[in-house]
């Protein structure tokens, strides 16, 4: 069913798993998120990016909402990395339950007082919203967002941000980066630094550019209090490594044959995502 993000996100703080967040733009690739969700009874986060949802266009998404609607597991839809009010308000309209407003960019006083504004807008027509404090790091030209040095958030910074704005949820910089990691960087996550968070920010805390880093890192800070994962490259990247090597045969052409194995790598990453934060078998707790 489809569902808020605080009400999924809430259950997943109660019980210590991290609810995914995948990336779509694609409808093969959107289908096959919520038939590997359905098959884990995973709850799921659909998340759009504002590039995403320009590429596709807003009328994609009554379609999207529809299949939530019909999902054997809660859903959220959720616009990911909103850095507009006009961005926010475009996504109340099309219909999505919770919304991140990505200020993080701002001078401190500007992210507070740009996510307080939307967030009011969201809150007032029931969606949820994710504030962001403290940059995340960039890696490759077609990652979303992002700096070249990481800016970690501050425990105290967060307690204020998470009062002055009304925040449902909260993501913060522990030492990941959107897009894939080159060769030679070593990720790693300040755990130490997720607990001084999680000791004092009440709210659901959130996990960017969650790809590649190392599974166990990963695994330990669910048990620390992240609650929601963003998993966007590599889903992607499993989806059009499998097509590289389909449409190696030149005589394909249809969707329909080129697409279905594609859509199998693609969810096999899922799966692994999903196992990996706790998630499956937990829609049985909504
Ligand atoms: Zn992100």
């Amino acid at each position: 069913m489809l569902t808020t993000g605080t009400r999924i996100l809430e259950v997943a703080a109660e019980h210590d798993f991290a609810v995914p967040a995948f990336n779509i733009s694609d409808w093969a690739m959107s289908q096959g998120i919520f038939e590997i969700c359905e098959e884990l009874r995973s709850p799921v986060m659909i998340a759009i990016h504002p590039d995403e949802l320009t590429h596709v266009g807003g009328d994609f998404m009554p379609a999207v909402i529809q299949r939530a609607h019909k999902a054997s597991v809660p859903v959220a839809v959720h616009l990911d990395h909103g850095t507009t009010y006009e961005q926010i308000i475009w996504a109340i309209q099309c219909g999505f339950t919770s919304v991140m407003v990505a200020g993080s960019m701002l001078p401190f006083q500007e992210n507070i007082a740009l996510t307080k504004r939307a967030a009011e807008a969201a809150h007032a027509v029931g969606l949820s919203v994710e504030g962001e404090l403290g940059t995340i790091g960039k890696t490759d030209v077609e990652a979303e967002d992002g700096t070249q040095t990481i800016i970690y958030t501050d425990p105290d910074d967060a307690v204020t941000f998470v009062r002055e704005t009304g925040v449902d949820s909260l993501a913060v910089a522990i030492g990941t980066c959107h897009g894939i990691y080159p060769s030679w960087m070593k990720p790693e996550l300040k755990l130490d630094l997720l607990e001084r968070i999680d000791a004092k920010v009440g709210v659901p805390l959130v996990l960017h550019g969650g790809s590649g880093n190392p599974d166990p890192e990963i695994g330990q800070s669910v048990k620390l209090g992240i609650n929601k994962i963003n998993i966007s490259s590599d889903i992607k990247v499993a989806y059009h490594e499998k097509m590289r090597e389909v449409l190696q045969d030149k005589g394909l052409r249809e969707p329909l044959t080129i697409q279905p194995p594609c859509v199998a790598a693609m969810k096999a990453t899922a799966a692994h995502k999903i196992e990996l934060f706790d998630a499956g078998g937990r829609a049985s707790l909504y």
